[in-house]
């Protein structure tokens, strides 16, 4: 039997995911199907529900459910505990295990792909909301030299500092962007949503260091709004979250079949699409 897959959202007609599986799946020789699905607003747990009276053996969730999955599930990894939310779901016969694997995605994109080191480094992460909570105990884990955490809304940045400070020896500061003046930084990553709405986040000369790579953690056909500041503030290289995209992937798809897949052939495929 055809063991069955599929991503959770609203709106999810633009996901990827189902492509990202399939070629994981015919990559590696696992025989299994991934869907797409879109839960109303307020039907995830019904949406998942009805997955698994179907046999479905696992989810991804997304933008908006996390929290929701987060609910869902049964048991959380530490990795999900830390992020205060889930993109998989693993269904077992009584047990639903909530995972992240954002967090691994970036910093596999950033280590493996990009070949960008991050011990020793002087980090800034932008923003403050889902994808940064996610992504903050990863880089962490890298013993950057320092982390700055920049949000527009500074509570939010010192109360997501104080969250993840007692766990970790890296010197991290909360400020807000202006604060910037007069540092820099060797990996800049945009965890805002600003790119949504085609803007980049304020930030004042002089925040990329000779050879920074500037890494936007949304992707699309063109580069994004913060893709384009930090290359005109002198950014040696910037790109798009494409990358962790397919990571994250990769993880989710290990973590429910055992098997890791070779992302390299897959992240080659979607840029030429
Ligand atoms: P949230 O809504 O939880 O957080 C939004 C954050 O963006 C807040 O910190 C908010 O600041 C800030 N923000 C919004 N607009 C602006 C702006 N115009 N200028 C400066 N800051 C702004 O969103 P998420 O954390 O869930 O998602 C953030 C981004 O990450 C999205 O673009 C999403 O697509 C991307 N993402 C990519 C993934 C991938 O696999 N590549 C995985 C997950 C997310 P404030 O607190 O002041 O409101």
């Amino acid at each position: 039997m055809t063991d069955r897959y599929a991503v959770i959202g609203n709106p999810i007609a633009h996901s990827k995911s189902p492509q990202i599986h399939a070629q994981f799946a015919a990559q590696t020789g696992q025989d299994l199907q991934y869907e797409k699905l879109l839960a109303p607003l307020d039907g995830f747990a019904a949406t998942a529900d009805q997955f698994r009276a179907a046999g479905g053996k696992g989810a991804n969730v997304t933008v908006p459910f996390k929290l929701d999955a987060a609910r869902y599930a049964t048991r959380l990894t530490p990795a999900a505990q830390q992020a205060g939310a889930v993109n998989t779901l693993i269904f077992h016969a009584a047990e639903v295990v909530g995972d992240n694997t954002d967090g691994i995605g970036l910093v596999r994109d950033l280590t493996h792909n990009l070949q960008q080191l991050l011990r020793g480094r002087r980090i800034l992460l932008l923003g403050a909301g889902g994808a940064a909570r996610g992504v903050l105990q990863p880089l962490l884990d890298e013993k950057p030299a320092a982390l700055v955490l920049a949000n527009r809304t500074l509570a939010k940045a010192l109360e997501l500092a104080a969250l993840f400070q007692q766990k970790t020896p890296t010197q991290m500061r909360p400020c807000g962007f202006a604060e910037l003046a007069g540092q820099s930084f060797d990996v800049v990553v945009n965890a805002t949503a600003s790119s949504l709405q085609d803007e980049a986040p304020p930030l004042p000369a002089g925040v990329y260091a000779p050879g920074a790579l500037a890494y936007d953690l949304m992707y699309a056909p063109q580069p994004t709004a913060f893709m384009r500041a930090a290359q005109a503030a002198g950014a040696a290289r910037v790109c798009d979250g494409l990358g962790m995209l397919v990571e994250q992937a990769a993880q989710s798809f290990y973590l429910w079949r055992g098997v890791r897949p070779d992302t390299a052939p897959v992240l080659v495929a979607l840029r030429a699409a």
